[in-house]
């Protein structure tokens, strides 16, 4: 296939008009809203509906909500979630002994939070994860569920609302 090159005017070969188009573009941009954010002296507010890092929860008696049915984990596209279910006395008869995230695998998709039955994982405001060892970007359990205790949306309220915190 034999693809011509257009036959530029005089007009077009002189360039300026594009350049002078170029230029009231960003001209215009000066005038409009900034989107851009001074980090990290300014921090970026989530809106409702962002997906950051999946943390654990508690319910209202402070004790971990996992059953350790392994859903999360088995739906886990990049199998970025690993646990070790152990057998309690409690009602709920089984909970997660080990509870491992890796946030270095994550893609923040969300299918943990769907999937569980119980409400026990839910996907936090919490975007700022980098680190300059991938080991450090493996939460235990103490630390997801430390996370989960920080979380705005657990306050006064038994259930996170969809969507997750403001
Ligand atoms: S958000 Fe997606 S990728 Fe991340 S742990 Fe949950 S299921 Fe896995
Ligand atoms: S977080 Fe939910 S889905 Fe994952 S093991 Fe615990 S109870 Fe099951």
């Amino acid at each position: 296939m034999i693809c011509r090159r257009p036959v530029l005017t005089i007009w077009e070969k002189l360039y300026l008009p594009s350049i002078a188009q170029g230029l009231m573009v960003t001209v215009r941009h000066l005038f409009r809203k900034r989107v851009t954010v001074q980090y990290p002296e300014e921090r970026w507010i989530p809106p409702s509906y962002f997906r950051g890092a999946p943390i654990l929860l508690t319910g209202l008696d402070g004790q971990e909500k996992c059953t350790s049915c392994k859903l999360c984990q088995f739906i886990c596209p990049p199998k970025a979630i690993t646990i070790k279910g152990a057998e309690t006395e409690d009602h709920k008869e089984k909970y997660p002994e080990e509870f491992f995230i890796d946030m270095g695998l994550c893609i923040f998709c969300g299918y943990c939070q769907e999937v569980c039955p119980v409400e026990a994982i839910w996907l936090k405001h919490q975007y700022e994860l980098a680190d300059y060892d991938r080991t450090a970007l493996i939460f235990d359990k103490k630390k997801l569920l430390e996370m989960g205790r920080m979380a705005p949306y657990l306050k006064g309220r038994e259930k996170p609302v969809q969507g997750g915190g403001e």
